[in-house]
């Protein structure tokens, strides 16, 4: 009978998850034989689930593994969106970079490719633009490409 008003005091605690595994245990072992205790531990469920949505300023040990478990999947999720975000600068700026290059490529062979496709692609901006917009394609092209791959990792995980 003391163990019965030991654990009864223990009830709401037991309800919010908010007890030692030693209390917990001791807790569960009475209920299973004490019917009172039982349908006051049921009495008390609903009401500490309707605290635990309540800010508190003590957060039981639940609330707290929940919200860090939150916390950590949504600073794993921002991570590789930044990891995302660096290999398209990457991607963008290797793909200037062949641009640029192969232009200056194409500037230094001009005088005789010029002569082939005619005037407009010497010294002109129609030719870097062309060029522009082939190294924007093959850039998009890799973005795609990356894109298409991380997603069947992700189906596979
Ligand atoms: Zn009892």
């Amino acid at each position: 009978m003391i163990e019965h008003d030991k654990v009864r005091e223990l009830l709401a605690l037991a309800a919010a998850g908010a007890l030692t595994a030693a209390e917990e245990k001791q807790v569960g072992e009475h209920v299973r034989s004490c019917v009172s205790c039982a349908n006051e531990l049921d009495a008390w469920r609903p009401i500490a689930t309707e605290l635990r949505r309540l800010p508190t300023p003590q957060p039981s040990s639940w609330l707290l593994q929940a919200t860090l478990a939150r916390a950590e999947a949504k600073l794993a999720d921002e991570a590789e969106h930044v990891l995302n975000r660096h290999i398209i600068i990457f991607v963008v700026t290797l793909a200037w970079l062949l641009t640029i290059a192969s232009w200056l490529v194409f500037d230094f062979v001009s005088p005789y490719f010029g002569s082939l496709l005619g005037p407009q692609f010497g010294h002109t901006w129609i030719g870097f633009a062309a060029f522009t917009a082939l190294g924007w394609l093959a850039g998009g092209v890799a973005a795609v490409m990356l894109a298409v791959r991380q997603r069947g990792e992700r189906r596979l995980a």
